[in-house]
């Protein structure tokens, strides 16, 4: 049993935290407070109001919106933290933000792994995240069996940075097949094909993607689109990934139209709806909906 923080109760961090309260003794921080002292009462977690009283853990977790909001509680912590403090990551941040805050915190001899999360809220409520890791592999070794509290497959992906570079190339790769798949469906609209049809046929051949297999039944077809991960954060991602590739000097001209989609979208649709509300874009560009056809 060990002591952890956790730092950020949002949609994914509160079932993570909560899976790490089943195991380990957790101090929680949130914002909000009332989600912190909701989180304590539900998992017994300890819920701390002063940010400082994180660093009574051995083991700080972060999951927020970006790696800028990270940043800047690392700083803010950092006169705090005890040596040998490792602190893990969970945002799906920016490879180079990452080295910069890992270099910080090694200036007070703590370490940093970054350890975004594939899963959604369902297997972040599941306890069985797929968990992508950047740092050295002692850190990782270290670490592993906490991570293991909320995950299904944890991999250890290169140095610091490689977690969050896989992750950003990930997403961009569902935000590239959210689209393709909304156009392939629009052009057969337009041709008199009922879309659930569509995607009944294209779901057992070569056409298929999580997103023909699970967000197009799941939440576009339905209307529903439930917002368990808003389109600014998806859109952030694909920036991400964008911004890795230039910096290579890689030519990534999908992964950049795509990226200025979601942007598009963001301005058109807001970022505060779920990701997968980005077709409403391209619906409105064709006039038409995805959805099935009436008494199918
Ligand atoms: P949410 O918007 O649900 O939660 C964000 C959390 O960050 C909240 O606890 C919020 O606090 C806190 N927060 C926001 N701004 C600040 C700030 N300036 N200072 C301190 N705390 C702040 O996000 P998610 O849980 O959906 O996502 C978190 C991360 O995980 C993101 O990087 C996202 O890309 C990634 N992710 C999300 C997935 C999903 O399906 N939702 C799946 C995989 C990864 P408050 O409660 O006060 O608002």
């Amino acid at each position: 049993m060990y002591r952890v923080a956790f730092i950020g109760l949002g949609t994914m961090g509160y079932p993570m935290a909560g899976h790490l309260a089943k195991q380990h003794e957790t101090i929680v921080w949130n914002r909000t407070a009332s989600k912190a002292q909701a989180h304590a009462h539900q998992f017994g977690s300890h819920a701390v109001a002063d940010l400082k009283d994180t660093t009574q853990a051995e083991f700080i977790f972060t999951c927020l919106p970006t790696s800028v909001e990270v940043e800047a509680i690392a700083e803010q912590l950092l006169p705090a933290l005890k040596p040998g403090t490792v602190w893990i990551d969970c945002t799906s941040g920016d490879p180079n933000h990452s080295r910069r805050i890992a270099e910080r915190l090694r200036s007070v001899r703590c370490d940093f792994l970054d350890a975004p999360v594939s899963g959604g809220k369902a297997g972040a409520e599941a306890g069985n995240l797929t968990v992508m890791v950047g740092g050295s592999q002692q850190t990782f070794n270290r670490a592993l069996p906490v991570i293991q509290a909320f995950a299904g497959k944890v991999f250890h992906v290169g140095d610091v940075g490689a977690g969050h570079a896989v992750k950003a190339v990930n997403n961009m790769l569902l935000a590239i097949g959210l689209l393709a798949t909304a156009e392939g469906l629009v052009t057969l609209a337009k041709q008199g094909v009922d879309p659930a049809i569509a995607l009944e046929v294209i779901n057992v051949s070569s056409g298929r993607s999580f997103a023909s297999e699970v967000h197009f039944p799941e939440r576009v077809l339905t209307r529903a689109f439930p917002n368990t991960f808003s389109l600014a954060l998806l859109a952030k991602d694909a920036r991400i990934a964008v911004s890795i590739a230039r910096e290579a000097y890689v030519p990534v001209p999908l992964m950049q139209l795509a990226a200025e989609m979601f942007e598009m979208a963001k301005r058109q649709i807001g970022g505060d709806v779920d990701h997968t509300a980005v077709v409403q874009l391209i619906e409105s560009w064709a006039g038409t909906q995805i959805a099935p056809k009436e008494g199918t």
